[in-house]
């Protein structure tokens, strides 16, 4: 086996099911050696994921919510009592209220905005400042984005600006926290059907166009992007930083 993340640590941000884009990244890390802590949303998911952390050999498995600042201290206490180091870390994380997310964007309210802002973006801010210290050697930071960010995709609606905000962040980030050898970087992913991806409007004739116009013909699996992650989370991207990267079978090249 290649045991490309053999002896590192990272953390997992966002399995809520089997079907979810984190799963299929920490399943790759796993299988490349790493050791993994996963967290949950709230005790209706704790269910869910507790036995997907079993089958990762998780030695921590605390819930999370992101908009919980006491909890993510308690996370990263844990993980420095246990581990005293954070080699990577995966932030795979998006919410937007279904009346600003189903919307035009020119209707949305300010309050469903900054929560979809703060749910889907600041928090990769705040994840990496708890990050920092623990990344003493060094580190790798990943979130997951969409082409929506970059083109108008129809009924991506709030989700594009906060993707854009959340791709801009990478890059400060990443020249911030570069003087320290940690390495930030978003994997722009095509479409997967994940309960997230469920709250879009017409979600499955946007997978059939993509599957169509992809220059490969083909959606991406949870395991592809998982194996892209692994790659970026090792040492074999130790150059690469500050990167929108697509899994997308090349869609993002049509015009
Ligand atoms: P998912 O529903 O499996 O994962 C979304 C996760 O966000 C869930 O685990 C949920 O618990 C978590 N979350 C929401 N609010 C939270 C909060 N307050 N605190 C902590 N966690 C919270 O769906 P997914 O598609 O795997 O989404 C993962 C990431 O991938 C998201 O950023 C999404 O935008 C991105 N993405 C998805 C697709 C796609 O087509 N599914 C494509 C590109 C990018």
């Amino acid at each position: 086996m290649n045991a490309m993340l053999s002896g590192k640590k990272g953390l997992i941000v966002g399995i809520a099911n089997e079907a979810s884009i984190a799963w299929g990244c920490a399943a790759a890390f796993r299988a490349h050696g790493a050791e993994l802590a996963v967290t949950y949303l709230n005790e209706k998911a704790e269910p869910h994921v507790r036995p997907l952390a079993a089958k990762l050999d998780a030695p921590i498995c605390m819930k999370l919510d992101v908009t919980q600042p006491t909890e993510q201290e308690a996370l990263f206490a844990e993980i420095k009592q246990r581990w005293g180091k954070l080699d990577f870390l995966l932030h795979a994380v998006a919410f937007a209220p279904k009346a600003d997310l189903n919307g035009r964007v020119t209707d949305s309210s300010a309050d469903g905005f900054a929560q979809a802002m703060d749910i889907s973006c600041h928090s990769l801010i705040r994840l990496c400042r708890s990050a920092e210290p623990l990344m003493h050697g060094g580190g790798a930071v990943l979130t997951l984005s969409y082409y929506g960010a970059e083109k108008v995709v129809t009924n991506y609606n709030i989700m594009g600006p906060v993707k854009a905000a959340l791709e801009s962040s990478v890059r400060y980030l990443a020249v911030e926290l570069g003087t320290q050898k940690i390495r930030v970087n978003a994997l722009s992913a095509g479409p997967v059907k994940t309960r997230a991806a469920s709250g879009l409007t017409d979600f499955d004739k946007l997978m059939e166009d993509a599957a169509a116009r992809a220059p490969l013909h083909q959606l991406v699996t949870i395991q592809q992007i998982g194996e892209m992650a692994a790659f970026l989370a090792s040492g074999s991207a130790e150059t690469v930083t500050g990167q929108t990267i697509y899994i997308d079978a090349g869609f993002n090249i049509r015009g």
